[in-house]
């Protein structure tokens, strides 16, 4: 069993160069996912100097650890109507339908080979008990007269007591697609940098100066397509959202079986996928991340799960996580009131396929000044209702649980002998102790806002419960938003 995604089969991409000196842009955007390679693709055709940075590969962040499926029978739909009501869960709808075409109509004109294909979707429970959830998300779909089934179960042996239907949904490879877009806006004109770490941003008389690791830039605008703000609390940020972490795996099956599904509660998310072989996909395991620290006994249960319900054939095991909101909609426009040169596009509660896609159209609408019936919808700056604050309250003190946890906490039941947690000369380290005796020590503390790290005993990496961040061994950051490493010279220790 392979511990990657099954998405980066075989992708085998030519670096692009990093950025080695100060430049000046009229457009940069932060982050080289789906969300800011759509931005990109929709700002091709402008005058406007394009510079897109990525402190990774393009493609190859949350993105390329998805399931890949496009759809808007999404498992958010009954919170966003107990947030909002009805017409604006109709107009959600509305908008992933138009972000599923947005993609389709750039499979077909680009000839993009990204294994798109049409597909049913279904969402379902397993549970009695949660049948009237099913009910409700039947009458919104109803009342946003959608072509929709109601059934028993669905089309494999697997636990299902009720589900809903439609079949005018599809899959792809989200990589393929990413990368693809990325060809296109590189033949096009836009400047792409990879291995480009943005650390800091100032504001400037007109625009932003963005520092990197070792250059500045220069922009007019600037769009945070980095998954997670990668500057401190950002207008409390970290109080409006939090991480839910997900935990996938890939087995060869004898058959595609062209669906896709999810579970309403307690996620269980199915589809399939074929190349040389016909793949099942599963993700479950969902919770906020800071409640989801223990890695390998998770890939047993996932392993399980997999073994007792769908292929005992298992190739692929991973995991993701996103950015989830407390209204269930994404953020999506121009970050403050009255500023518009700091756009963002996140917070998809797991549905970033279609959202980032309407992201990269929206924001790039927004530049070029051109109407979106959707800007006011996904707006960043839309206003507080009483089922936000409750559940932005009982988020935060789930969140603030895990930050007050990871104060006290020092070390975990799930921690191998060779791992440590202890004060030298004053500082929390963190120490791992390698097959050769060696001690790899490093800060125990996140650079972001401070929490203190887990280990990750299958990766072998410090990652934060809080806000996601995740270290080696040696201490160097490998994923945002900490923009600083956690090395300690040998000397310090
Ligand atoms: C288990 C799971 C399954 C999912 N399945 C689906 C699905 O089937 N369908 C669907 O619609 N959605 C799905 N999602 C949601 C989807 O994965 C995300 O919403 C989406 O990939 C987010 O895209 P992004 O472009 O915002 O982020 P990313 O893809 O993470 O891109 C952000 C980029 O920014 C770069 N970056 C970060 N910090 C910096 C910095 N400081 N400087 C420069 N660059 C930086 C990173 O390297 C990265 O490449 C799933 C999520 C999970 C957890």
């Amino acid at each position: 069993m392979i511990n990657n995604s099954l998405w980066l089969k075989g992708i085998k991409t030519s670096a692009l160069p990093s950025l080695k000196k100060d430049i000046e842009t009229d457009i940069l955007i932060i982050g080289g996912g789906i969300t800011g390679i759509s931005t990109a693709f929709y700002l091709k055709d402008s005058n406007l100097n394009v510079t897109l940075i990525d402190s990774d590969k393009i493609g190859f962040g949350a993105t390329s650890k998805t399931t890949g499926k496009l759809t808007y029978l999404q498992d958010t739909l009954t919170k966003i109507k107990s947030v909002y009501g009805t017409e604006v869960t109709r107009k959600y709808i509305e908008s992933q339908k138009y972000a599923i075409e947005l993609i389709k109509t750039n499979v077909i004109e680009h000839n993009i080979k990204c294994n798109f294909e049409s597909n049913n979707s279904y969402v379902f429970t397993n549970q009695n008990k949660d049948k009237k959830v099913i009910k409700d998300l039947d009458t919104i779909l109803k009342k946003a007269n959608t072509n929709h089934k109601k059934s028993f179960s669905l089309p494999i042996k697997y636990p299902c007591k009720l589900n809903v239907k439609v079949n005018d949904t599809a899959v792809f490879h989200p990589v393929k697609y990413v990368l693809t877009l990325k060809d296109i806006c590189l033949k096009r004109g836009i400047n792409i940098y990879e291995r480009t770490k943005a650390i800091d941003i100032d504001k400037a008389e007109d625009g932003y100066i963005v520092k990197t690791v070792s250059n500045k830039i220069k922009a007019r605008k600037v769009i945070l397509a980095c998954h997670y703000p990668f500057f401190i609390i950002p207008k409390l940020f970290p109080l409006k959202t939090h991480l839910e972490k997900s935990y996938v795996s890939a087995g060869v099956t004898d058959k595609n079986k062209m669906f896709n599904a999810i579970s309403m509660k307690d996620v269980h998310s199915i589809r399939y996928y074929s190349d040389s072989k016909d793949y099942i996909i599963y993700a479950g395991l969902s919770k906020t991340l800071g409640q989801n620290m223990d890695n390998e006994k998770n890939y047993k249960d996932l392993i399980w799960h997999m073994k007792s319900n769908l292929t005992k054939d298992i190739k692929y095991y991973w995991f993701n996580y996103d950015v989830m909101t407390e209204d269930s909609l994404p953020i999506i426009g121009y970050y403050e009131k009255n500023n518009k040169n700091l756009l963002i596009g996140t917070g998809y509660n797991t549905w970033g396929m279609t959202n980032g896609t309407l992201a990269g159209k929206i924001l790039s609408d927004l530049i070029l000044e051109k109407e979106n019936k959707y800007t006011k919808l996904f707006s960043p700056t839309r206003s507080l209702n009483i089922m936000k604050f409750i559940n932005l309250t009982n988020s935060n003190i789930k969140s603030g649980f895990t930050y007050i946890l990871s104060k006290i906490k020092t070390s975990y039941s799930f921690y191998p002998k060779n791992v440590k947690v202890e004060m030298r000369n004053g500082k929390r380290c963190g120490i791992y102790i390698d097959e050769n005796g060696y001690e790899h020590v490093v800060s125990n503390i996140c650079p972001h806002m401070k929490c203190r790290l887990v280990f990750n005993p299958v990766d072998k990496t410090w990652d934060c419960p809080c806000h996601g961040s995740r270290f080696n061994i040696d201490g160097k950051s490998i994923k945002g938003p900490s923009v600083f490493d956690i090395s300690i010279k040998s000397t310090d220790n």
